[in-house]
């Protein structure tokens, strides 16, 4: 659908987020253009943008992370506004503010508000201006060891150090003594200089076996704030999630906590000035205390989920609200929490270590039916290169209820065949499947402390035997052969 207005707008992403964006445009009757790197080895977004440019370069510095580039880009090829989903440029706010300065629209907030909150002292020093509860420590970055030992005697150990600047579960490590900061210090300022590029360190307690609460905030232009309620998203591996649900099986009938939460987010949106969608993220200790984390200034992986349950399309609203026009949404009362919805993330990784298995995807198929979707990034022959994120797609179920949620779950992951190459799709069956998971009172130590991964040891031992037994009669190289498409169909 063409409308008289029709803008031109650069997705400045690829695989999964870049499709999910390019769907919005399009059905907004906007044009989409996506980009096209010559390191790509999965261009399946490119299906669904209207054109499509070249971005040339050898690695992400060279391309999506190259600002003056995409600006170049921007201005030849008559772009509107640009979307940077969520990674690469998504919270630089050095890229929005180029994209200001040039006259064109950025959509998400604004460059000033990425930087204040994309740095995790300043954004802190807000949360607590705005009268939201902040985790115990430092609230600015320690000048020195001495400095941060001085914290970490105030508020006790096990602490925290974390990077000012991290991100994606990196930039963060625990100390349970003196002995451990005094070993971690340079090691995370070191990581965090390289990944980050800037070494400012917070020291802060560890809140031990928490939840990770998160408010889904809008900004509107107006100055008004919605909310689209919380999701849990616990369920984490080196700090970062795998299984998100909305809303928090944690916080469950508890309206009090929930209005109390999901205000306190919409209090700080507010306070800075934001607009567009973001989020606010928590921890939750087992008495419901929480205390603010950070707020990520971007669409997050997650969105899905608070789709399902409040009849939204966050993505459509982030276009809208750049360009002026009416959201789907304006107020407040208009947003009503329906049913239980979650999503796995489906990563190529090894299920049992849970690291990245790059590969190439020899046969995918999967059956979504009712209250099922599946955000993803697939064809048969596709290549996941370790140069890209390992994230390939986000399996959501939606139910009247948890349960119903899960069932629909269940039935998504055994519909889903992908062979060719590692998954975590067994890994995802296990913990939908245990007991703790499922009373749903499980916290961000789950994986380490409950280890549903080892489970599949076993099984995938079975099965080889199982193998053995069926291939007795054949060489041994039929038999390897054999093992590994067994491992690379787990
Ligand atoms: P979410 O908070 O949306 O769940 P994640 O932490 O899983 O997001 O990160 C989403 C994506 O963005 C991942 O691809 C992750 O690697 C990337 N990412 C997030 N923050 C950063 C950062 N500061 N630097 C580099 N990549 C990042
Ligand atoms: P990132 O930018 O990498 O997402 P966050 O600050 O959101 O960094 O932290 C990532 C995860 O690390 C959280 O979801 C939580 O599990 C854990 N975490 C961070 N800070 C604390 C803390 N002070 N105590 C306990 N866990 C924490
Ligand atoms: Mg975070």
């Amino acid at each position: 659908m063409k409308k008289d207005n029709q803008k031109r707008i650069l997705i400045v992403n690829r695989g999964e987020i870049a499709i999910r964006v390019a769907r919005a445009v399009r059905e907004l009757g906007h044009l989409s253009v996506g980009l096209l790197t010559n390191y790509e080895t999965n261009a399946a977004h490119l299906a669904f943008c209207d054109e499509w440019v070249e971005l040339s370069g050898n690695n992400h510095s060279e391309t999506y992370l190259n600002i003056k580039k995409i600006i170049n880009i921007m201005s030849e090829n008559n772009i509107d506004a640009v979307h940077p989903g969520y990674g690469f440029l998504a919270e630089n706010s050095n890229f929005a503010s180029e994209v200001e300065k040039i006259g064109k629209i950025f959509i998400g907030p604004s460059a000033e508000v990425i930087r204040v909150m994309g740095d995790k002292a300043i954004s802190k020093n807000c949360a607590a201006e705005a009268g939201i509860p902040i985790i115990p420590g430092s609230k600015s970055e320690v000048k020195d060891l001495e400095e941060a030992k001085k914290y970490a005697q105030e508020i006790g150990y096990p602490v925290l150090l974390k990077a000012v600047a991290g991100g994606g579960g990196r930039g963060l490590r625990a100390c349970i003594s003196e002995e451990e900061l005094l070993k971690n210090y340079e090691v995370v300022k070191r990581e965090s200089k390289s990944s980050f590029g800037h070494d400012g360190l917070l020291v802060e307690k560890l809140i031990e076996n928490p939840h990770h609460i998160e408010v889904q905030v809008f900004g509107l232009n107006n100055g008004e704030v919605l909310h689209f309620f919380e999701r849990e998203c616990s369920v984490q591996r080196r700090n970062q999630k795998i299984i998100e649900e909305a809303p928090s099986p944690f916080i469950g009938e508890d309206e009090n906590v929930r209005n109390k939460i999901c205000n306190d987010a919409v209090k700080l949106a507010k306070h800075v000035g934001y607009k567009s969608a973001g989020t606010v993220e928590f921890v939750m200790d087992s008495k419901k205390n929480y205390y603010f984390l950070e707020m990520n200034t971007r669409i997050q992986v997650e969105h899905p989920i608070t789709e399902e349950i409040t009849n939204s399309d966050l993505i459509s609203m982030m276009i809208q609200n750049a360009f002026n026009e009416k959201l789907d949404f304006e107020q407040q009362s208009e947003i009503k929490m329906n049913g239980h919805a979650i999503e796995c993330r489906i990563c190529a990784e090894d299920p049992i270590t849970m690291m990245p298995s790059p590969g190439k995807v020899h046969k995918i198929s999967f059956e979504i039916g009712n209250g099922q979707r599946f955000d993803h990034c697939l064809y048969n022959g596709c290549k996941i290169s370790s140069s890209f994120d390992p994230m390939v797609g986000k399996l959501v179920s939606k139910g009247h209820n948890r349960s119903i949620a899960l069932r629909k779950m269940n039935y998504a992951l055994n519909g889903l065949n992908l062979t060719g190459m590692k998954t975590n799709r067994h890994l995802h069956l296990k913990i939908l499947n245990n007991d703790t998971f499922q009373k749903g009172n499980y916290t961000t130590k789950f994986l380490e402390n409950l280890k549903p991964q080892d489970e599949l040891k076993s099984d995938l031992n079975e099965r080889f035997e199982k193998a053995k037994d069926v291939n007795y009669v054949v060489d041994e190289m039929v038999l390897s052969a054999a093992i590994k498409e067994i491992e690379n169909s787990f």
